[in-house]
């Protein structure tokens, strides 16, 4: 019964090299979060032994009392967060609670009309090679080109022209509100149920923050752990059990996967317990203060004038997508000098990017992570400061001087502290 580090000392060293690295660096990937401890503990616990095939009370195992009260416990507080009639909290990720929930609706064949992968969609949205794009025939809508927002009389248009089965509402680089109002009057014109896939917003969506997309869509899906800071994993969600219900549960199970992963299930349960509370909410303003806080400072004059802009103007949520078409500067090389000023971040296309997937002309920056380190306005207009001046000065840029402001930044909040791998 050895130690991690006694049995493998090359993965327990991992662990500390990444824990260091997180501690010691600016996490801005949008899609990512630091979970709280109780998440953590959940999650590396003794539940990641157990089979529970099936659902709480109808499972095809025994010895499923305790992670019956897990999942009913996660399915419960899930439900009264979002305001769902139905809940799954299996899906072991959320392209796993994609698959489901196209399992469910629709027949192979079919067709789904998706935002654009580079507009801002996600693969399993209709790329070509994820499963959504090889199991139905996929139509897809894009931003406009002036206002970088999606038209909505232009999805209307092609809604119409492509006749979906599904319409998708949902992004994972987009820095505004989406109309579900607009979008559910365009699948009811066209006969579509409408999916959201809230995985990027679902947290500010708790938090009250963001339009809840679950009164107007068919079926909402999403990640646990994005801003809504939970496990690596997906839910699904509907407000109709009775038309849904069924038919998502065993899209999911057995549908898509075996056993449920009850050791997530339960800090899944943790998570939405945390998401349920006032400081959590006070956590999402900070994310969305942050985030505008960075967009205001990326357009500024000594920052517009390198050829740096931000995406619609500014930012409605936890991110900003930077524009970097008319910069000296690439996706790439802006991406590789915030990280070697310590701030990670991930080049991205923009909409009608002219440099090739491989390089982009974007950066997403994202403020979840370090509003859950604890930063409030004063230490995000300090990061955006940084990295306003980074890209300004591009490859001649002060990184020593730098990184020893994001060194101040991280040694004054402590991520994790006494935490040992
Ligand atoms: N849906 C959206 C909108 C996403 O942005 C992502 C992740 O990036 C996913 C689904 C997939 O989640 P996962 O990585 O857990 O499969």
């Amino acid at each position: 019964d050895q130690s991690l580090a006694e049995l493998d000392p090359e993965i327990a060293a991992v662990l500390e090299g990444e824990l260091t690295r997180q501690r010691e660096t600016l996490e801005m990937i949008a899609s990512e979060n630091f979970v709280p401890r109780a998440v953590l503990q959940a999650q590396g616990s003794v539940l990641t032994n157990k089979y529970a095939e099936g659902y709480p009370g109808r499972r095809y195992y025994g010895g499923c009392e305790q992670v019956d009260i897990a999942e009913n416990l996660a399915i419960s507080r899930a439900s009264s967060l979002f305001g769902a009639e139905y809940v799954n909290v299996q899906p072991h990720s959320g392209a796993q609670a994609n698959a489901a929930v196209l399992h469910a609706l629709i027949k192979p064949g079919d067709t789904i009309l998706g935002l654009q992968l580079a507009h801002g969609g996600h693969l399993t949205h209709g790329m070509k090679i994820n499963f959504s794009g090889k199991l139905y025939n996929v139509a897809s809508y894009g931003v406009d080109e002036q206002t970088h927002r999606i038209d909505y009389d232009a999805l209307r248009a092609k809604a119409l022209e492509a006749r979906p089965q599904v319409i998708i509402a949902g992004w994972s680089a987009y820095p505004r509100h989406l109309d579900f109002e607009a979008f559910r009057s365009i699948a009811d014109e066209v006969g579509a149920y409408l999916w959201t896939d809230m995985a990027h917003f679902a947290g500010l969506v708790a938090a009250g923050l963001h339009p809840n997309p679950i009164p107007h869509s068919h079926v909402v899906s999403s990640t646990v752990h994005k801003t809504l800071g939970g496990p690596r994993s997906g839910v699904i969600f509907s407000r109709d059990k009775e038309t849904f219900g069924k038919k998502l549960d065993s899209a999911v199970f057995p549908g898509q996967q075996g056993g449920p992963l009850m050791h997530v299930i339960a800090a899944k349960a943790v998570a939405f317990k945390v998401a349920a509370g006032e400081e959590f909410a006070e956590r999402q303003r900070q994310t969305i203060a942050g985030a505008q806080i960075l967009a205001e400072r990326l357009t500024a004059t000594d920052v517009s004038s390198a050829g740096v802009s931000v995406l619609t103007g500014g930012t409605d949520v936890h991110l900003v997508l930077v524009d970097l078409r008319h910069s000296d500067l690439d996706g790439q090389q802006a991406e590789d000098l915030l990280h070697a000023a310590g701030i990670t971040v991930n080049r991205n296309a923009v909409p009608f990017d002219p440099r090739p997937p491989r390089v982009t002309s974007g950066l997403r920056i994202g403020t979840p992570a370090l509003a859950s380190r604890g930063f409030g306005e004063a230490e995000f207009t300090e990061v955006a400061d940084i990295i306003g001046g980074v890209l300004a000065a591009g490859t001649g840029a002060d990184l020593d001087a730098a990184r020893a402001r994001v060194k101040a930044l991280t040694d004054a909040f402590p991520l994790y502290p006494g935490l040992q791998q």
